[in-house]
């Protein structure tokens, strides 16, 4: 079966006192995303990108954002939940690659150990995950330091053996 990509975005405002949680790695930093789970926007940008990929809908739809079961959620849990989903569903995680977008603090020193995090997480090689950063040079809300945001892109194949993916139906993770 042909590869399938799958594109994921998110963003999430900036707040004093939460841990900045980039892709499961703590960072020091003064603010961190706000959210009803920990906010990890990379996380949240790359299980968006692998249920887009398996055309299995969007993050909203498996973990809604008014779950009080998910209030403070590690992000980290929620991707093993979705990486568990494709499998089920027959899908092999090919590779990820994603962007995450803000001005401070820099992510250079990080960025490895966030590649692992989600390596970790998709029970893939490290080599099979990219993490870039980027800063928009102090243009909209990542430039004022007003929040952050992460794009994603995931490549999935049918696994040799397992479901068929084309005959699973698509259903959400958690029944409501
Ligand atoms: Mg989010």
């Amino acid at each position: 079966m042909k590869p399938r990509t799958g594109i994921g975005f998110d963003a999430h405002p900036l707040a004093e006192g939460r841990p900045m949680v980039v892709g499961g790695v703590d960072v020091p930093f003064d603010r961190g995303p706000l959210g009803h789970s920990d906010g990890d926007v990379l996380i949240h940008a790359v299980i968006d990108a692998l249920l887009g990929a398996a055309g299995l809908g969007d993050i909203g739809t498996h973990f809604p954002p008014g779950d009080e079961s998910l209030r403070g959620a590690a992000s980290t849990d929620l991707l093993r939940a979705a990486v568990r989903l494709l499998k089920g569903r027959g899908w092999q995680i090919t590779y990820v690659d994603a962007t995450v977008i803000l001005e401070r603090p820099v992510l250079k020193p990080f960025i490895g150990r966030i590649a692992q995090s989600i390596a970790n997480c998709l029970d893939l090689d490290r080599g099979l995950v990219n993490v870039k950063a980027t800063t928009t040079d102090g243009l909209g809300f990542t430039g004022r330091g007003e929040g952050v945001s992460a794009l994603a892109a995931a490549t999935v194949e049918a696994a040799e053996c397992g479901t068929r993916p084309e005959r699973a139906a698509a259903a959400p993770l958690r029944s409501s």
